[in-house]
Order: structure tokens, then sequence, then C-alpha cells
């Protein structure tokens, strides 16, 4: 339950979060591990605030897609608990990792089970769950992509979100981390399938191209306990996406999420090519992009934003 006193004047707290942002944009540091990131303009910034009725407050390059990236582990936790229920806890936990999102550290002493489904480990382990649930090897990887960007499609109300292929391939060309994440897990037998078809869906859906209106729009079930409020669509349970909001709350900027809990006292979900997803709970939720990233993988300007953006509206899950 998010306390707000009165209702947001949004015109002056959009012009109130551009003044803020002003000074700061092209500031933080542009993820280069891949060539498709690396070349972003490092100027841009856009953000989208979508409302119960699904009217929207956009700024910037709210209209411009971006890469997704790790904020696509919010949606595929989202899919595998509906699928699967809470078989998942079984494989993964929902303790805070204080540690960077492709970490390995972690992994030897906890025996393969990963802290919480959204570091990278976590998301492999989601992922290889759900393309269970979808049959499992190449096959189950491929249709649980279809029916994920279809869930996007509808959720957004808007077909041209896709998968860069592009994006994907060089997800794959770099993927030695990721790759020995989920070899290291095979070991500790928490891998059902194979490591080459868990990690074809995982590098896919990281690699959407979304823009913050689209992602915002598409996130608003998540502020409305599991139910989309403007077509009545239930992804999930209320009791589900309290937790979902719990694991954002707690772990959803790798050894970042204490410092954004401070700041910005809202669940959310960062992606290192410069998205923010943020839901304020009863109200709406916020989507913004900016492509420098603090040390964590977080987005320099797109934090700036948000701290504006809930001292002018008052949102707060801590009343
Ligand atoms: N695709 C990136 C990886 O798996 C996601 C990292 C992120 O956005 O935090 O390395």
């Amino acid at each position: 339950m998010i306390i707000a006193d009165q209702p947001v004047d949004w015109a002056r707290a959009l012009e109130s979060i551009k003044t803020s942002v002003n000074p700061h944009i092209g500031s933080g540091k542009v993820a280069d591990y891949i060539p498709a990131l690396a070349c972003v303009d490092p100027n841009k910034f856009g953000l989208a605030v979508a409302l119960d009725r699904g009217d929207m407050h956009c700024l910037g390059d709210a209209d411009e897609s971006f890469s997704m990236q790790s904020i696509s582990k919010v949606f595929t936790l989202a899919l595998t608990l509906k699928q699967i229920g809470d078989e998942l806890w079984k494989r993964v936990g929902r303790e805070p990792s204080g540690s960077p999102f492709n970490s390995i550290v972690q992994l030897e002493a906890e025996q393969g089970i990963p802290r919480n489904p959204l570091i990278n480990a976590g998301a492999i382990v989601t992922t290889d769950h759900l393309i269970s649930a979808y049959g499992g090897g190449e096959t189950g990887a491929d249709q649980a992509m279809a029916d994920l960007l279809q869930l996007f499609h509808r959720l957004a109300d808007d077909d041209n979100i896709s998968i860069d292929r592009h994006v994907a391939k060089s997800e794959s060309d770099a993927g030695s981390r990721n790759r020995a994440l989920a070899h290291f897990m095979t070991s500790f037998a928490n891998m059902a399938n194979p490591v080459e078809a868990t990690l074809s869906a995982y590098f896919r859906h990281c690699s959407l191209a979304i823009s913050c209106r689209q992602l915002a729009r598409a996130a608003l079930f998540l502020a409305f306990d599991g139910t989309d409020p403007v077509t009545g669509e239930q992804i999930v349970t209320k009791k589900r996406c309290r937790r979902i909001l719990a694991v954002m709350m707690s772990s959803g900027h790798y050894d970042n999420s204490g410092d954004f809990a401070y700041r910005i006292g809202l669940p959310g979900k960062s992606g290192v090519g410069g998205g923010i997803l943020v839901v304020a709970p009863d109200h709406g939720t916020i989507a913004v992009w900016s492509p420098g990233l603090n040390r964590a993988g977080t987005s320099m300007v797109g934090s700036i934003a948000l701290e504006e953006l809930v001292r002018q509206t008052g949102w707060s899950v801590f009343g």
C-alpha cells in the first residue's frame, strides 16, 4: 500500500524530473561487454509512467527501444511462477546476494542454489524451469520464448516488442561467464535441460527490445495485485505478485539493492541496457532509460529521475 496524500500534478512532476536530470545527462558508463550495447548514445533519456486505467505520462526518448537485459528476469519469474508455482523455490532462493550480477563465488559455498531469481544464476535456473514447463530442450526454449513475447504483446497492447536477434547472438558470443554459471549449477544437479538450450532462451529474453512506454504498460499488472487493470487479465495471483515485488525490493539491483531501496523506496529492477522498471503498488509503474550505469550496473540518470519522481509524487511503500 502506497501513501500519497494528494493527486499528482504530472506536468509539474515531469518538468521537475527534467530539471533534475538535465545536468547529469550522459553520466555513468555505458555497458560495453557487447558491441550492440557499447554503441548506444549515452545522452539518451526516456521515462514513462503508466497509471491504473492505462493512462501514460512520458518524457524524452520514451518511445525509443532499448535492450531490456535483466529487467526481463521479472517477467520470466512471473511466467515461471504462473506455470510451475512454488516448486521454483526448491532450486532458487529469495535472499539478496550482495554480489555483482554475474558472480560465481556464492554458488560454490551454497551448493549451486542461486541466492535469488534476479541475479544471472537465479534467472538461468528460472529459465531452465520455464523451458521444462514447455517440454524442455530447444523446442521448449522456442515455445517458452514465443509465449513470453506474446505475453509482452498482450500486456503492452503493442506487437512491436521483439527479440533483437543481433543482441541475442552477441550475448551468446560473449556468454562465457553465464555458461560457466550454468555448467557449475549442472554439476550440482540444479539444471534440468542442456545448458545451451536454457541459455538460448536466457539470451533471447535478455535481448528483448522495448521502449519505456511499452515496458511501463506491460508491467502494470505488478502494481495491481497481479491483474492487468485495463484488460482484467490475471497474470499471477495477488499473493505471488506481492512476493515478486518483495524479491524486486530486496534483490532488484544486485549489490546496489539496499541503496536503491533507501533512495527510491519502491520495488524495482534494473538492466545493464540502462533501463529501470519500478512498481508503485496501487498506483502504477515507471520505466526509465538512460544508458550510463553506476558500478553495480544501474542507470545513473535513471536513478536520479526516480528519486525526483518519488519526491514529487510521495510514492513509497514505506508510508
Ligand atoms: N544479459 C546480461 C547478462 O546476462 C544481463 C545483465 C544485466 O542486465 O544485469 O550478463
